[in-house]
């Protein structure tokens, strides 16, 4: 499932085909994804300029000139394919149309994005720009990881008195936007905090070292996809993927990797969801 860093890599690598470019034709091929499309959605699409290309969350904003902004989420298995445009040092050719490619965009220039979803988890919808933060998908979300909102006085204020274990209220999206598993269980082992303490036992020069943490955390997921954006692994056009090493997620059993910790990496399931931690650095 993409996490932030993964969908702001599908938007950086989608801007230099979208941003300023007219979308001539626009392809629905079903009625829905995971909800219904919105209604003439191709021809609401067709002829509009993308002004603008924006992240929230786990959302992509793409404004358009006629006032509206259409909202992509790739849900659990959504791709971005890039054909027809120069994606790093690679030149992707249209491939033939494939099952599951539910939304194809064709630009003034010549390329092609196709959203392609297996599973139809992902959506999209269209809403006024002016309007776009009250969406039911985005009117509840707290402010963005790496955006000035977000800060050591918010986090502090916002924990307080929490009875839940700091987990669970860092995956609040309330609390923080487009914060996922795999980054709260690397944010909290950087940090050193064992995952099932309580948020609002925890002190406040604990919680305002998460703060930077989170945000580099996040910053080193965003740079790994940068550079897969000008690597082989994009060969096919595929957007969004990248590799990327953790130090906690998904390494049970494994020695711990903070230096002289003799720790190994235990899983545990918190809220349905696994949690990798170390228990011995971790408290
Ligand atoms: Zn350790």
């Amino acid at each position: 499932m993409p996490e932030l860093p993964e969908v702001e890599t599908v938007r950086r690598g989608l801007e230099p085909v979208l941003t300023g470019h007219v979308i001539t034709e626009a392809l629905v091929n079903r009625p829905n994804l995971r909800w219904p499309f919105p209604e003439r959605m191709a021809e609401r699409l067709t002829g509009q300029r993308i002004l603008a290309l924006r992240r929230r969350s786990k959302y992509i904003l793409a404004d358009l000139d006629s006032g509206e902004s259409l909202l992509i989420h790739l849900g659990m298995s959504g791709r971005m394919l890039v054909s027809g445009a120069m994606l790093g040092e690679f030149h992707h050719d249209h491939p033939a149309p494939a099952k599951h490619d539910h939304v194809v965009l064709t630009m003034d220039s010549g390329a092609r994005v196709t959203f392609n979803d297996a599973r139809r988890f992902g959506s999209m919808d269209l809403m006024p720009t002016d309007h776009a933060a009250e969406h039911p998908l985005l009117a509840g979300l707290g402010p963005e990881p790496l955006g000035n909102a977000f800060h050591e006085a918010y986090l502090i204020g916002r924990l307080k008195g929490r009875n839940t274990p700091i987990k669970a209220a860092l995956l609040d999206q309330r609390v923080v936007a487009g914060l996922g598993n795999i980054y709260v269980c690397e944010a909290l082992f950087r940090a050193g905090i064992d995952p099932t303490r309580k948020a609002g036992a925890l002190s406040a020069e604990t919680v305002a070292s998460l703060v930077p943490i989170i945000r580099q955390v996040l910053g080193e997921a965003i740079e790994a996809g940068g550079s897969s954006l000008r690597d082989y692994r994009q060969a096919d056009g595929e957007l969004g993927y990248f590799q990327h090493t953790f130090r906690v997620y998904d390494r049970e059993g494994q020695p711990c990797v903070t230096p002289g910790c003799p720790g190994i990496v235990g899983r545990i399931v918190q809220s349905g969801r696994s949690t990798f931690h170390c228990p011995i650095c971790q408290r």
